[in-house]
């Protein structure tokens, strides 16, 4: 679905320049991955899947379950013990069958692999060229609407949105900075960029569950050593804290891992120059609740 594409008075005033929100938050399932698996889930169905598996806990799995009522297919979301109730919740309620297995995503996922057939597709959370193709939409999306961004800021976990995006600025010969946001605790394309390898990491931590992919996708990967990515990381209490400014100024509200892209303009991470049309994917995620938000608050102290 199209999004809007709003200009932040208040971030752009903070940060002397153009900032523009593209609010994948208002996709029906409340993130980007509408964009990436609702492209994927399509072409699957055109080549004749009959039900979608897929093993993600998160907004991903959302989307799948999202797909599958619309397009009339049978879906399989396999999650580990660790699922919020809120996005088994939401997966159940677009009809999906979801099964809690394993102590970890790599238990569910075995399981999810085991259901796979020839009509039984398996959809990739971040990993295949057509969750790429849906994301690089955003990019054409901001063209139409008469932007055109001087930079990019968006967070990264296992690397579609990032590649989507990168695909799509490549498309309208954009040659423009991306700003890769991770947490401390995710920080697995921003060690891979460090290192100059890529690498995965022994563990991830921290509140920003979406972001924990312990290694980007090679595509991601690939795009952080080609073209123009400045990897940030920030800290767990400043994606709270940009979650709750965002709340406020924008009447959104969004999970961590979106406030960490939030939180680079909220404290002024970079510093842009006044000619400059800073674009924010604001990516979203379903699985938060005010509570949740008001728990982390009272965690961090903020
Ligand atoms: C999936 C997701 C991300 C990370 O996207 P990747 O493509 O895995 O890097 C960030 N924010 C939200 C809200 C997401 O759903």
């Amino acid at each position: 679905m199209k999004t809007p594409l709003i200009r932040s008075s208040k971030l752009s005033e903070l940060n002397g320049c153009n900032v523009w929100l593209k609010m994948e938050s208002a996709q029906p399932t409340g993130s980007f991955k509408q964009r990436s698996i609702g492209n994927a889930c399509l072409n699957y169905v055109e080549k004749g899947a009959k039900r979608f598996v897929s093993s993600s806990g998160g907004n991903a799995g959302i989307s799948v379950a999202y797909m599958g009522k619309l397009l009339g297919v049978a879906v399989t979301v396999v999650v580990p013990k660790t699922t919020s109730q809120t996005a088994i919740d939401l997966m159940r309620q677009e009809s999906a069958q979801v099964i809690v297995h394993g102590d970890s995503w790599i238990e569910a996922n075995e399981h999810a692999l085991s259901f796979v057939s020839e009509e039984a597709v398996y959809i990739h959370p971040f990993d295949d060229q057509y969750l790429w193709d849906g994301v690089a939409c955003i990019i054409d999306e901001v063209i139409e609407e008469g932007v055109r961004p001087s930079a990019v800021v968006l967070s990264v976990g296992g690397g579609s949105l990032l590649s989507g995006v990168a695909q799509g600025l490549h498309t309208h010969h954009l040659d423009i900075p991306i700003y890769a946001i991770e947490t401390e605790g995710t920080a697995s394309l921003n060690t891979s960029i460090q290192r100059g390898r890529h690498i995965s990491l022994d563990q991830v931590t921290g509140i920003a569950t979406t972001l924990a992919a312990k290694r980007v996708c090679e595509q991601a990967f690939k795009i952080s050593q080609q073209q123009n990515v400045q990897g940030i990381m920030v800290a767990d209490a400043d994606t709270v804290s940009a979650c709750l400014k965002f709340l406020d100024d924008h009447r959104t509200l969004v999970e961590p891992a979106c406030g960490a892209s939030l939180s680079i303009l909220y404290d002024q991470k970079v510093s842009f120059s006044p000619s400059d049309e800073v674009l924010v994917i604001v990516c979203g995620g379903a699985s938060i609740t005010f509570d949740q938000l008001a728990k982390y608050v009272q965690q961090f102290a903020i």
